[in-house]
């Protein structure tokens, strides 16, 4: 008998890692600086790690967790027990949601990861320079077992429920002070190709009398026209326009992708959010992850042939 030659994964669904690594250029959104990044391949189980290079005197290692967020008031940042930590996070893990990716090193030399032109799509571009490969390791994930609320008592909220078929999401925006926005609403079943043909594109937005205060505080520095779409009251001032009319629902659909890849593993579920932010689907995956009757992790492979078994007695 000849032994089966197992040239990528014997699992179905696995973790996946890029082939190559590859480096890239870019400008910190708050700092203003230039930050030169590089993916790296890792090995099964490693996860999304952020290591900052040009930190040697601290624990330079922040794995890429719900529980590692220390500030969600412009955008996600994480950090470790030394204090050293990454912000703007959110594009680049969107992008490794999109694509499953579940292995990476992500090395940056500076406090930020690139805001790139403010959207995922050089992400994309970078994950298919590099490559996308199977790891022989079978891919879990967090099964949504029951629904689970946030809600702020300001107008925002977010939602899991259980939905046996991957992870959706629909989100709602509201923003009646500004024509150029108003309400917006989006709903998406995520795939490798829905990700990059109708989300990565979405371009992170601010109002103009936010980016001044912004910069008189410090910060907003990197933020230009190239890198956001910038709204005064109900006009857009960027040349170009908006890549799509409803192109602010679409991108906080794309943040909350990445935000909810910070569990550690793909959601088979339903997420909806309501006027939300990076700090309310923070608090979903806290209150998700302290339920244990909320969520199972399962292995994928397992969970569709279970699924296969019961729709065959059913018929
Ligand atoms: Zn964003």
């Amino acid at each position: 008998m000849i032994a089966e030659i197992k040239t990528l994964s014997s699992y179905k669904y696995c973790e996946k890692t890029l082939q190559n690594m590859i480096p890239c250029v870019g400008i910190g959104l708050h700092g203003g600086q230039k930050v030169n990044m590089v993916l790296k391949p890792a090995e099964v189980g490693t996860g999304i790690v952020f290591i900052r290079t040009d930190v040697l005197d601290k624990d330079n290692v922040i794995p890429a967790s719900y529980q590692n967020v220390v500030d969600t008031r412009l955008n996600s940042c994480i950090g470790n027990k030394d204090g050293v930590t990454v912000s703007t996070i959110e594009h680049l893990m969107s992008a490794f949601a999109g694509f499953g990716i579940t292995n990476v090193r992500v090395e940056v030399d500076g406090p930020e990861v690139p805001v790139m032109d403010g959207s995922a799509s050089d992400f994309v571009t970078l994950i298919e320079c590099a490559g996308v490969v199977s790891q022989n390791a079978p891919l879990r994930v967090v099964k949504i077992l029951k629904e689970v609320n946030f809600e702020d008592g300001k107008g925002a909220s977010v939602s899991l429920y259980p939905d046996q078929n991957g992870l959706s999401l629909d989100f709602m925006i509201d923003f009646s002070k500004s024509r150029a926005i108003g309400r917006q609403e989006y709903s998406i079943v995520l795939s490798e190709r829905s990700y990059k043909d109708s989300v990565s594109y979405a371009r992170t937005f601010g109002f103009a009398q936010e980016v001044e205060m912004l910069r008189s505080m410090g910060l907003a520095k990197g933020g230009s026209l190239e890198n956001a779409v910038v709204v005064d009251g109900d006009r857009v001032l960027n040349k170009e326009g908006l890549r799509s009319e409803n192109e602010f629902v679409v991108h906080k659909t794309l943040d909350a992708i990445g935000d909810l890849y910070q569990v550690g593993m793909p959601i088979i579920g339903h997420f909806s959010g309501v006027k939300s932010g990076h700090a309310h689907t923070n608090e979903l995956l806290r209150r998700l992850m302290a339920d244990k009757t909320a969520y199972e992790i399962v292995n994928l492979d397992d969970y569709e042939e279970a699924l296969l078994m019961r729709s065959r007695k059913s018929a």
